[in-house]
């Protein structure tokens, strides 16, 4: 393990509060640790108690000169004995953006004090959803860079927001635009994305007919005023993958460095191992259980850790489940059934006796997502195209069954089924028959699964190729470091 080297730069890390953005962020973290240079990185004080709850002190006691911080997150205090639950994104969206330059500008002068063999933050790597932190950075004489965790094809949807309201097609007209067949208006100026992109391909941040919207507004200025005043920009995918949308995004941030996927290259799960992301707690039966199917046979279903899920939703794909006939891993967290509190049965009645009990279903409300993709077992992986799970599906060589739930999840689910090939999509409104279909088409041995795994399997070798030695995501990396290695501060 490398230790901070005298000399070297301190960098400040300071991701988005939530799961998707926090995990990347720490693969950043020991990434740049091991390459010696001091790393101190920035939770909520909420995350931070989440983390010493499910994973104990030592997941923020910070190891080998890797320390953590935390900064309030300003929404209010949840109340006493609240259940560990995904916080409201848009709240905390305007809560983090109103309140956290005074935090983080405090937090930068208190290190700069702290003395001990701590130097003072030379470099601020923010998350583009933090994006207040570069114009911080930039009044304290810091550079300041931009990690954006989602897809180019994503950032690149954002970046054009601006573009959707110039020209007038957010916010929409009236309530009828989000089913009277608005959404599949065709925007053909878009430069770097995909063939025929629709509306409803973009970000559903723009499904709203309020011209004052939270989350197109604090949007328009993360990509109109906070992205270009960034020294540069991050981004976790790989040039091969996503060449024309980040030639595009190149041609607006020019300092932009694709450094994914971030993972076991740059910084093997052996490395600091006590320094941990998950917010939830990993329920440590399926690898076992998986060790029991057959390659490629388990069908691995999750939607992440924002997606909620009405109870008759969940009913549907149960049957669904059910009915197609392969095995499955599925994952509903805790919190992720809003209405489930009443006490009723979650699941159709004789599912968990018939199905789950019988040992054709695995349940959890949490587990080791990479790992569980990594596995022999594992064939397939409905999941609503987060971009973590996506790229760590690519990874993997697994083909996606898409069920994208928000935000730039149906960029996403576009870019894999028509662009990369490697996914079905499955209707938001899917019910047990549509579930039935597609696992059945996905775990089935037809022509278009064969294609869609032969696909996967060509994007885990080049994902590999990008970050293994002389690839392009790790020659970036370098070249990233060598730039924040020549701050003196
Ligand atoms: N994850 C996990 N276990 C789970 C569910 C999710 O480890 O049971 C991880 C997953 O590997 C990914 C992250 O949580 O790294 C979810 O991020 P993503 O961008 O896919 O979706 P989000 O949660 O932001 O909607």
């Amino acid at each position: 393990m490398a230790s901070p080297e005298p000399g070297k730069p301190h960098v400040l890390l300071l991701p988005y509060p939530a799961q998707g953005h926090v995990t990347p962020f720490l693969k950043l973290a020991k990434a740049l640790h091991a390459r010696s240079f001091h790393v101190t990185f920035v939770n909520t004080e909420y995350n931070h108690a989440r983390l010493v709850r499910t994973r104990g002190p030592a997941a923020v006691a910070g190891a080998g000169g890797l320390r953590f911080e935390t900064i309030p997150d300003g929404l209010p205090p949840p109340p006493p004995g609240a259940a560990d639950a995904t916080q409201d994104i848009w709240a905390l969206c305007e809560a983090t953006r109103r309140t956290g330059p005074g935090h983080v500008r405090e937090l930068v002068e208190r290190l700069g004090r702290a003395g001990g063999g701590v130097p003072p933050v030379s470099c601020v790597v923010a998350d583009g959803a933090m994006g207040f932190a570069v114009h911080v950075a930039r009044e304290m004489g810091i550079p300041g860079y931009l990690f954006f965790t989602p897809s180019a094809c994503g950032l690149l949807a954002y970046l054009n927001f601006d573009q959707l309201v110039k020209r007038g097609y957010v916010p929409f007209k009236d309530e009828s635009c989000f089913t009277n067949g608005y959404l599949d208006t065709r925007l053909d100026w878009v430069a770097g994305m995909i063939a025929g992109v629709r509306l409803r391909d973009f970000p559903t941040f723009i499904r709203t007919t309020d011209a004052d919207d939270v989350m197109v507004t604090i949007n328009i200025k993360q990509s109109e005023l906070d992205a270009p005043a960034a020294d540069g920009i991050l981004l976790n995918t790989f040039d091969d993958l996503e060449r024309a949308a980040l030639d595009a995004i190149l041609a607006r941030l020019p300092n932009t460095f694709t450094v994914g996927p971030l993972g076991p290259e740059v910084s093997p799960a052996s490395y600091l191992p006590s320094l941990t992301s998950s917010l939830w707690k990993e329920d440590d039966r399926c690898a076992a259980w998986l060790d029991g199917h057959a390659d490629g046979a388990v069908l691995y279903v999750n939607f992440g850790s924002i997606t909620v899920m009405t109870r008759e939703q969940i009913g549907e794909f149960a049957r669904g489940l059910a009915a197609a006939g392969s095995p499955f891993l599925w994952v509903v967290r805790p919190d992720m059934v809003r209405d489930a509190g009443d006490g009723a049965p979650l699941l159709p009645e004789g599912f968990e006796e018939e199905v789950v009990a019988g040992g054709r279903g695995l349940m959890v409300g949490w587990c080791d997502q990479e790992a569980v993709l990594r596995h022999r077992a594992t064939g397939g992986f409905l999941s609503h195209c987060g971009w973590n799970s996506t790229l760590e599906s690519l990874v993997a060589g697994v083909p996606l069954l898409c069920w994208p739930f928000f935000s730039e999840q149906v960029t996403n689910c576009r870019y894999a089924c028509e662009e990369w090939g490697v996914g079905v999509e499955m209707a938001r409104e899917a019910g047990r028959r549509e579930v039935e279909a597609a696992v059945k088409e996905l775990m089935g041995g037809g022509e278009r699964a064969a294609a869609m795994r032969r696909r996967a399997s060509e994007w885990k070798e080049k994902a590999a190729a990008a970050v293994a030695p002389g690839g392009s995501s790790q020659r970036n990396l370098e070249s990233f470091v060598a730039e924040i290695a020549r701050v003196k501060r």
